[in-house]
Formats: structure tokens, C-alpha cells, sequence
């Protein structure tokens, strides 16, 4: 590069630099924000000169990513200028050598606070050393405490970095894309982000399945003008009808995400074209007061099903009871004209903005009253059951991670005490959790439960609307089988950490007992002779044998001390043998550094050779060639391929995104792969006969096992086969689909997958 260049080359960055800070000033300047320029200048200088020289992997000038951020969190969230500095100097004290300190000095505490926050659970919410990955989880909900602001950062950095995921390796790809998925979407929606939510799946979903994703945008482009008649269709008449009530409105079509279409396509076994809500209707309106509000919700309701006939089961009432993350709205689904059913969502212009932007919205309505404080009182409560959930100590890392993440994600449901109270739970919770949720006294000493003054099981799953009373007796304990029908990460949680403290009583006591018999036989106590003891009670190891003697599942007695006295242990049971029963936690969780000889920049080729000698194919999701995969380096330095969608590999994705590496398959039509196929039709005479046909013989593939079911004339076959790779499965299922009486044909993972409706 000559100097001349260089210098071009400086210009050009100066001039896109100051274009995109220009930017950001003018969307602030036109939001309802105090007008901060000064500082907001002043935090971008010092930004940029202490990002001075870097670039990003894209090759763009670093300090263009703050600058993104900020515009993010003013823009898109609605933050105002003490959040816009700290998103511009959020990296600063994570890439420069410049300290808290000096971000205190210049701009004050407030903003080095949040910049500190922000640095604290920087490198991903799991950092780069997966033993650090609940620490760093739990940092980034305490901060959530302190200010809620750090998150809402984090939220649109991450956000950023989604949207310029593509200069990336692919192996980091997966692990920023699901960490995302597995975290971040959750907690945008947990939030009330509805919009930056869906931005992010969508992104997560287009880098982890390209090709799927592709196939997903042209279908819905090729269905537009499907949807746009059936929606000017669908809406006329309520036009009409709004028109005559007099209330300043607009009507929007929804169309359903990439994403939740393809999960919906997923998780319910289902093409594209069945799915039936890809459309929605939506209708915001500007009250004339902010009295009028609600009844405005329901006289518009009232009128639309004067039109249309409404789902009696689909009304959804958020307007009276908001969702937890502050969603406000009447849902109904109608039947159309054209004989679908229809959702339609109506809100107001004040509710629109809360569903879209979320909790930040409140700063907007800051003079409004009307649901500030109920919003804010549901985060804060749940905050507050986060920091229950975080006092309490966690038995492993991965299971804390997920107890959480329950939290995130749950629809809800109301149920009423006994006293009439209302109490917000997620949907699909049961009594048990029911009875967490009030007290941890009431959950540990329940007995069953009373839903509607009918008694009930502690697993009965609640409804809407139920009347729950909880039985409790002063015997009973916390029982290990809870821990099958918890659902709520307040529950599981208090049960593990009740079960995790009784354990340790238990076996305090066995070692006191197992001291007391060596002390009594005279027999000096060696890690020789306690191994042996395991060996004669058939149990693992010290902790085990305390665990069982305190409970009394045995008693030691004098069979054990011959034995002990006769014969010595062999000594190869040394290495599975953890004298004085304390596992090491630190060690356990550590991640070994992969010692395979591999570059991880590259994408590895799974040739067949390879695919023989070097890696496992997952037993959780058994991918074949087709599937979108990735490897991760085992313990024991293996590569295990896993679909990209397998929960485990989420897991995996999100604790150990270091160990991840980018695959493919370069496999062609040589090895045979084991799937399993699902159908379901009319049952009819000669109906097996034509699918063992298509397969064994147009098709010439060997079907290993088959197993039918026909209830009530419903034909339900599951068939095992051996095949090449996606392209042969789907061969099968597009040729099974041809036939008449079958209904539906999918591929579904384990031979005994049940399929819901
Ligand atoms: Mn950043």
C-alpha cells in the first residue's frame, strides 16, 4: 500500500465513521430523550481514539460496532443517553488498557458501572472457559438486579454481533448462534423485546440451517400474494365496522417468522403448507381517552365477532392480566369466510409499542400511569425469583443453566389461591410447583392438592382459571421423584438443593458409623479396606456406602469384618476410588484442551474413510449425510457430529462453543445410515402391502423394522431403513405421500418418537 492509499483509505474510514455517529445523533435527537449531545460526543471521541487503528474480522474500523450498539439500544429499545455512552464505550475497558477508573473520572459512575457490568460478562454470556460459564450466568442476572440496563446492552451487542455473524469461522458461528438461541432470544423475550426476539431466532436459525432457512423465505414469497388476498379479504368487513365505531386505527398483517415456522414444522411433524397461522391480523387503535382504553379492546372484539363466528377456546386475555414481560393485548382466532381460522390481535397504539420495544417503553409513557407500576412489580417479582433461585447452592452447572432458561421461555397461565388471590404461573406447571411458588415450606410438605375442591396428585398439571389449595402434613418429605413433575426453576431448584442437604446429613452420619465399626474391631481404617466394603455392598464408591449406611440400607456387621480382615482389595480399583468421598468439583468441570492434532479454521470433511475411523455419529439425534451438522471434540478427544438442532448440542453449543467445529459431508451415496420413518393414514386392505412396495421394491431399500398399530381404522406404522443420506428419506416420504389413504409421512428420530398433534 503506497502512502497515497493509505491515506484514501484513512479518509474513507473518517468519513464512515462520522456518517454512521451522525446518524446516531439524529435518531437520538428525534427521540423524546433529554437532549445529551455533549456527553454522548464526548463518550464516542474517547471511544474512538482508544479503538484506534483496530479493525473488526470484517475489516471496518472497529469503533463502527459501538457506534451500532448505541444506535441499537436508542433506536431499537429506546434507551436514552446514559445507556447510549456506556453501549459506546462498552468495549473499551475490555480491548484497551483504559480501567473503570478512567471511565468513572470522565463520565461519572453511573455509566462506568454499567460499562463494568458489561465487562464482567463480556466474551459471551459463558466466556471462552466453560468452568466459568455459571459464574458468568449468574454475574449477568445479578446485574439484571442492579441495573437493567447492562442486560438491555448486552442484548443489542449481541443483537450486532448476529447481524454481522457472517465475517465469522463457521465453528465460532455455531457457538455465537446457539448461545443465542439457547440465552439471548430468551432473555429479549423474558424482557418484553418481542421484535429484537424474533431478529435474533431468525439470524440464529439462517447461520446454524442456511439452506432450510432459503427454502422457508422463498416458500413465503411465493405465497405473498396468496396471503395478501385472503387478508383484504378477511379484512373489508372490519374495516367497515371500525370505521362506523369512529376510533383512529390501523390493520397489519403478522406473517409468522422464518424461525417459529420451521420450529412449528419441527416440533409438530408438519410441511410448511399445513401450517395454518402463518398469517395474522392485527389491529391497533388510538383510544380517544386513556380511560377508555380497555373497553375500547372489547367493544372491538365485540363487533369483529359480529362478523365472524369466534374460536371459543382461542380468546386470549392479556389486556386484563398482561403477561409477565408486560405484553398487553386481546387475542381471538375467527373463522374466515374462506373456512380458516384467523388470529386476530388487537391492541392499542401505547400497547403495540410495550409488545415491540418492551420494558424500555415505559420511558416513553413515563407520564402515563396506568400499568407502569404492575409491569414493573411483575419484573421486579421476577427478579426476585431469580435471586432465590441464585442463594441457593446449585448441584451442576448444566442443570442450573437450564433450570433458568425454563423461566425464560414459559407461556403463562392464572390461577386463583383459595383466598381468590390471582397468581401468575408458566403454562404446563403442575400442583407441586404451584406450591413452590407460595412458599418453600408449603412445596416441601405437600401432600396432594385440591384444584376446584377436587383432590388431585402433586404432578396434576393446571389450567387456566383453576382454584388450587394445597395439602400439606408435617411427615412428609421432599421425595428424588419430585424432581420428574417440577417445572418451574423455583421448584426444581429447591427440591435439588432440599434433596442435595439431605444427602449430605445422610451421609455424615454413614461415615460416623463406618468410623465407629473400624474403631470397634480395632481394624485400622485404609482406603484398601474401605474400597473393599464398596465392593461388598455393590455400590461405587465412599460416597455412595456413607450415603447407604446413614440410611440404614444396611447394617455393617461381622460377615463384613472377616472379609475385611482375610482378603485385601485388588488394587485396581484404586483409580475409580475417591477416598474420603469429596469430589473434586473444580477438576470435574474443567474443560481439557483438546489434544487432536486439528484445525478448527477449517471445516472438516466427513469423507467415508474418516466417518469409520474418526468420528461418532450422535446417538441422541443420529444425523446422516444431508442434515445440517456440526462436530464437538468429546472428553476423551473424540468428534461426535450432531445435528445442529439437537438439544444436547445446544447444550453443548452454549457451555463449550470452544470445542465446536465446523463439518461437512463429503460422503456421497457410500455408507448406509439408520432412520426412522413415521406414518399415519386410513387403514384399508392391501395398505402395508403398498408401503412395504414403494420401499423394498421401487425403491430397493431394506426395511430393518416395522412395527403398525391400527386404532379405531387410524393406520400408525413406524418403519426403520437403512439409507444413503436426506435426499433417500425424503425419495421414501414423497413416494409414500402419493398414496391416497396415507395422511401424513415424517422423519422422526427415535423409532418410539411419539407424535404430537
Ligand atoms: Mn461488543
Amino acid at each position: 500500500m503506497t502512502d497515497e492509499e493509505k491515506l484514501t483509505q484513512e479518509q474513507t474510514d473518517e468519513r464512515l465513521i462520522n456518517e454512521a455517529f451522525q446518524e446516531l445523533l439524529d435518531r437520538y435527537l428525534a427521540s423524546r430523550h433529554r437532549r445529551k449531545v455533549e456527553l454522548i460526543t464526548k463518550a464516542f471521541n474517547f471511544a474512538r481514539q482508544a479503538h484506534k487503528g483496530v479493525r473488526r474480522r470484517s475489516g471496518e474500523p472497529y469503533i463502527l460496532h459501538p457506534i451500532a450498539v448505541a444506535r441499537i439500544a436508542c433506536v431499537e429499545i429506546g434507551l436514552g443517553s446514559t445507556s447510549i455512552c456506556a453501549a459506546l464505550l462498552h468495549d473499551v475497558v475490555e480491548d484497551t488498557d483504559y480501567t473503570v477508573e478512567d471511565i468513572e473520572n470522565l463520565f461519572g459512575p453511573k455509566i462506568a458501572q454499567i460499562v463494568d457490568g458489561l465487562t464482567k460478562i463480556s466474551g459471551g454470556i459463558f466466556g471462552d472457559r466453560a468452568s466459568a460459564q455459571a459464574e458468568n450466568f449468574k454475574k449477568l442476572l445479578l446485574t439484571m438486579n442492579d441495573d437493567i440496563r447492562v442486560i438491555l446492552i448486552k442484548i443489542a451487542d449481541r443483537l450486532h454481533n448476529m447481524r454481522t455473524l457472517g465475517s465469522m469461522l463457521p465453528s465460532k458461528q455455531y457457538k455465537i448462534a446457539g448461545e443465542t438461541l439457547y440465552i439471548y432470544a430468551p432473555l429479549a423475550n423474558r424482557l418484553g423485546l418481542n421484535r429484537i426476539k424474533t431478529e435474533l431466532e431468525d439470524l440464529s436459525f439462517k447461520y446454524e440451517h442456511p439452506e432450510t432457512y432459503q427454502q422457508i423465505l422463498e416458500k413465503l414469497k411465493s405465497t405473498q400474494s396468496e396471503r395478501e388476498n385472503v387478508f383484504e379479504a378477511f379484512t373489508a368487513p372490519i374495516r367497515a365496522q371500525l370505521d362506523k365505531m369512529g376510533l383512529p386505527y390501523k390493520i397489519l398483517a403478522r406473517v409468522k417468522s422464518p424461525y417459529s415456522i420451521w420450529n412449528k414444522m419441527q416440533t409438530k411433524h408438519i410441511t410448511f403448507e399445513e401450517i395454518y397461522d402463518i398469517l395474522a391480523v392485527r389491529i391497533i387503535f388510538t383510544p380517544k381517552t386513556e380511560e377508555e382504553e380497555l373497553n375500547d379492546c372489547f367493544n372491538i372484539y365485540v363487533a369483529i365477532s359480529k362478523i365472524y363466528k369466534p374460536h371459543p377456546d382461542r380468546l386470549r386475555d392479556w389486556v386484563s392480566h398482561p403477561k409477565a414481560n408486560g405484553y398487553r393485548a386481546l387475542h381471538v382466532t375467527l373463522m374466515s369466510n374462506m373456512g380458516q381460522w384467523i388470529e386476530v390481535q388487537i391492541r392499542s397504539e401505547r400497547m403495540n409499542d410495550i409488545a415491540e420495544q418492551g420494558f424500555a417503553a415505559h420511558w416513553k409513557y413515563k407520564a402515563g400511569n396506568y400499568n407502569e407500576e404492575e409491569r414493573d412489580g411483575e419484573l421486579s417479582k421476577w427478579l426476585r425469583t431469580i435471586k432465590e433461585i441464585l442463594d441457593d447452592p446449585q448441584p451442576d452447572a448444566l442443570d442450573f443453566l437450564d433450570t433458568i432458561k425454563l423461566n425464560l421461555f414459559a407461556s403463562e397461565i392464572f390461577v386463583f389461591t383459595p383466598k381468590g388471590e390471582i397468581k401468575t404461573m408458566p403454562q404446563n406447571c403442575t400442583a407441586l410447583d404451584f406450591a413452590f411458588s407460595i412458599h418453600t415450606f408449603l412445596g416441601s410438605h405437600c401432600i396432594g392438592a385440591k384444584v376446584n375442591h377436587k383432590l388431585v396428585p402433586l404432578s396434576h398439571k393446571l389450567q387456566s382459571g383453576d382454584q388450587v389449595e394445597i395439602l400439606t402434613s408435617k411427615s412428609q418429605k421432599v421425595q428424588p421423584s419430585w424432581i420428574n413433575f417440577a417445572t418451574t426453576a423455583k421448584a426444581k431448584a429447591k427440591i435439588l438443593a432440599i434433596l442435595k442437604r439431605e444427602k449430605k446429613e445422610l451421609q455424615q452420619q454413614g461415615e460416623d458409623i463406618i468410623n465407629d465399626f473400624f474403631q470397634q474391631a480395632h481394624i485400622e481404617q485404609t482406603e484398601e479396606k474401605l474400597q473393599r466394603l464398596c465392593e461388598l455392598h455393590n455400590v461405587k464408591d465412599f460416597d455412595e456406602l456413607a450415603a447407604a449406611v446413614g440410611q440404614h440400607a444396611f447394617e455393617l456387621n461381622d460377615s463384613d469384618l472377616n472379609e475385611l480382615k482375610d482378603k485385601p482389595a485388588p488394587t485396581t480399583w484404586k483409580k475409580f476410588f475417591n477416598f474420603g468421598g469429596k469430589p473434586k468439583q473444580e477438576e470435574r468441570k474443567q474443560e481439557p484442551e483438546a489434544k487432536l492434532n486439528i484445525d478448527k479454521k477449517k471445516v472438516l470433511k466427513l469423507t467415508p474413510d474418516a466417518i469409520q475411523k474418526n468420528y461418532i455419529i450422535a446417538d441422541c439425534c443420529k444425523p446422516i449425510p444431508g442434515d445440517d451438522v456440526l462436530g464437538y471434540i468429546d472428553d476423551n478427544n473424540r468428534i461426535i457430529i450432531h445435528k445442529r438442532q439437537c438439544p444436547i448440542a445446544s447444550q453443548l453449543k452454549s457451555s463449550f462453543g470452544n470445542r465446536l467445529l465446523a463439518v461437512q459431508w463429503e460422503i456421497g451415496k457410500a455408507l448406509n445410515f439408520p432412520v426412522n420413518v413415521y406414518i399415519q393414514g386410513i387403514d384399508g386392505i392391501g395398505l402395508l402391502n403398498k408401503v412395504t412396495e414403494i420401499i423394498s421394491n421401487e425403491l430397493s431399500v431394506n426395511i430393518h423394522k416395522l412395527s403398525i398399530e391400527v386404532n379405531d381404522g387410524i393406520f400408525e406404522g413406524r418403519i426403520q431403513l437403512y439409507v444413503h443420506d436426506v435426499d433417500d428419506v425424503n425419495t421414501i416420504c414423497n413416494n409414500l405421500k402419493k398414496v391416497e389413504a396415507i395422511k401424513k409421512v415424517t422423519r422422526i428420530e427415535g423409532f418410539d418418537d411419539q407424535i404430537a398433534d
